[in-house]
């Protein structure tokens, strides 16, 4: 392995996504609140990687906080669950915003951002340590620790003065956990657009939380105060001078052929397994369904594709790759259920098929009114997640 990967990658093991609810569960075993909140900053942290898993609708985060509070005692105080909370504050958004999630809320520090993510920061030729080792770890595994998100986002949109939206949809491409509102959320709170404050780090805060990267003498090697300056400023601050080995950027994967997969001639009900919808379906006839529109909008890497295919072929008795006409085409006129997604593409397509759908569950409430801040949120919701839920014991 890479010398610049090996320090975001010290487990190589837990990098395997298998794409199975059993491999969701066991991940949630493995979990140990404790030592998830002494070290969940840390790149080397016990960190769940739970992510993919929950973004694809294996589970939910409900049945995370239940089946951990049946080994432990859990509360709303506890770090996992703040942390998930999260997830549910930005979805409680997206429901609320729907596409205007993509709009900017608070004006930028700078005036000016380029369109496109610079060729060096792709192909992991920055000369940063820390950037170029989460770009290439992003392109291994399709995974990145929350830390090296934000420090990623936080370089390409500050000091490489590129539009957070051309960095989100980059980030999206390539990542397994791949969720519109966590992603595209949190590429507007890193540039400042979501809460009025961009989020900026140094060497010194690389150095405290993934000791190996720290970066000295680059860019970031600085104080607040001249990264303040810089993230105000126009210009892009460039790579760093000298070489700095890179790595092609995969290409996109392809949507899978129309006929992927055969169905036979059966008119019984069916329940749809669509990509958010990963999870153990009911008894009975199960569909997969890929809608191509959201994947012409918003491309997967190969390995993502890999990864829901798999799922699928092992669950399903076929999948049909269409619109909502194609899927009525290929099923007739039977009593279509699934889960509620709100994807663009596939939620409009789900209405117009008819398919009758299932909330997805939550943990926390979600309010009638869109919360201007996570802290509203969490203050609001909280105290209501107390006992009698099961999970407070
Ligand atoms: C720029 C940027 C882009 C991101 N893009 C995504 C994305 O596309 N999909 C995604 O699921 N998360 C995204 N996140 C949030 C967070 O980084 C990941 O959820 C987390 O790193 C996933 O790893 P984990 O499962 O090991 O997290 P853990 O720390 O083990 O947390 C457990 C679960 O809690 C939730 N969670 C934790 N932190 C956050 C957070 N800050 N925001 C939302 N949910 C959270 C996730 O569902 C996560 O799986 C992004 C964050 C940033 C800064």
């Amino acid at each position: 392995m890479n010398d610049l990967l090996t320090p975001l990658v010290r487990d190589a093991a837990h990098h395997d996504f298998e794409p199975s609810p059993r491999a969701a569960l066991a991940r949630i075993d493995a979990i140990r609140p404790g030592v998830y909140a002494r070290t969940r900053n840390h790149l080397d942290g016990a960190v769940t990687r739970l992510s993919p898993y929950l973004t694809h609708g294996f589970i939910d985060v409900p049945q995370v906080i239940e089946r951990l509070s049946q080994r432990v005692a859990l509360s709303v105080d506890d770090k996992i669950v703040f942390e998930l909370a999260w997830r549910e504050y930005f979805h409680h958004l997206w429901r609320h915003w729907g596409e205007g999630i993509f709009e900017v809320r608070r004006p930028p520090p700078a005036s000016d951002y380029a369109a496109a993510v610079p060729d060096d920061v792709r192909a992991a030729r920055t000369g940063v340590p820390v950037i170029d080792g989460a770009v290439r770890t992003l392109y291994d595994t399709g995974y990145l620790h929350n830390h090296a998100r934000m420090w990623l986002a936080s370089y390409v949109v500050h000091l490489r003065k590129t539009h957070w939206r051309a960095g989100a949809d980059w980030m999206y491409r390539h990542l397994l956990d791949g969720d519109l509102a966590s992603n595209t959320l949190s590429w507007q709170w890193v540039a400042g657009t979501l809460t009025g404050k961009p989020y900026l780090f140094n060497a010194e805060n690389v150095a405290r939380y993934a000791p190996d990267l720290a970066s000295p003498g680059t860019v970031i090697d600085a104080g607040y105060e001249v990264l303040d300056r810089l993230a105000r400023q126009s210009p892009d601050c460039g790579r760093e001078p000298g070489h700095a080995a890179g790595m092609a950027e995969p290409a996109p994967g392809v949507v899978p052929d129309p006929d992927i997969w055969g169905l036979r001639d059966d008119r019984r009900e069916c329940w749809i397994m669509h990509p958010w919808a990963l999870g153990a379906p009911p008894q009975g006839r199960v569909i997969g369904w890929l809608e191509p529109s959201f994947h012409a909008r918003f491309p997967w890497s190969e390995k993502r594709w890999s990864f829901v295919l798999t799922r699928m072929r092992a669950a399903c008795d076929g999948i049909v790759v269409g619109d909502a006409r194609a899927l009525r085409e290929r099923l007739g006129d039977v009593r279509l259920s699934s889960m509620q997604t709100l994807n663009p593409g596939y939620a409009e397509a789900m209405r117009a098929a008819g398919v009758l759908c299932e909330p997805v569950a939550r943990q926390f409430d979600d309010p009638p009114q869109p919360m201007p801040s996570f802290t509203r949120f969490w203050q609001t919701v909280a105290p209501k997640a107390a006992p009698p839920r099961p999970w407070h014991r």
